[in-house]
């Protein structure tokens, strides 16, 4: 009897970066994969008044009923853009038949699921959940060295789905991928422009509203760069 999962923890973009940051050192991921759960959908979601449950209905389906192990996917994006966790990043995921690279070496592909049914007609990814899947996939690419080649479609590797769902056009993903990478500012960088040039102009500055403005730059910094 498998014990019930009952925990899965829900992290914005900034914090599930944080989380990601240690284990560069501990996994290596080779491609990423992109999934939708066609079922649970978009409406499923937003009817849910306990949205944990949503996730541990896929755990149910993928570890009882069909015997992965545990939920199948390292990660799942929700309809408002939250990540939540999946199975450990150290394990390989169940993604597709043939592609999961299964053998405990650390080195498999990092896949997520998003919420909803995304095939023409029916539910549409958009707003901050596309925005949550197009960092992911940028700061996955980014971290572990990914060229854009290793980054594949569920329906690439199982023609027989549609899977993320068939109105998801890989080529307009990609595209954004690029484009957030391009305009994406590392938090380095941002907090290098706070401490050398921002904050001595604040000491600097007479006026509460200069100060006020100082500030507000250097939270729009800290958020272009994940930091907020
Ligand atoms: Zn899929």
């Amino acid at each position: 009897m498998v014990v019930e999962r009952k925990y899965f923890q829900r992290f914005t973009f900034a914090e599930y970066v944080e989380y990601l940051k240690p284990f560069v050192s501990k996994v290596k991921f080779s491609q990423i994969h992109v999934h939708g759960t066609w079922k649970p959908t978009i409406v499923d979601y937003r009817r849910a008044a306990d949205k944990m449950k949503i996730i541990q209905g896929m755990w149910r389906f993928h570890a009882i009923t069909q015997n992965w192990g545990d939920i199948a996917q390292h990660a799942t994006i929700d309809p408002d853009g939250y990540i939540w966790e999946g199975r450990s990043l150290l394990e390989a995921p169940a993604s597709a038949v043939g592609y999961n690279d299964p053998d405990p070496d650390r080195i498999h592909p990092f896949m997520f699921e998003m919420i909803g049914n995304f095939d023409v007609g029916a539910e549409k990814l958009e707003g901050a959940q596309l925005a949550s899947a197009v960092k992911l996939t940028s700061q996955i690419a980014a971290m572990w060295k990914l060229p854009d080649s290793q980054i594949l479609f569920h329906r690439e590797m199982n023609p027989a789905k549609t899977c993320p769902g068939s109105s998801v056009s890989k080529a307009a993903f990609l595209e954004l991928v690029r484009d957030w990478r391009d305009v994406d500012m590392n938090a380095s960088d941002a907090n290098k422009i706070i401490s050398t040039w921002l904050s001595p102009a604040w000491f600097a500055a007479t006026t509460k509203a200069e100060k006020d403005e100082i500030h507000r730059l250097a939270n729009e910094l800290r958020k272009a760069s994940g930091q907020l």
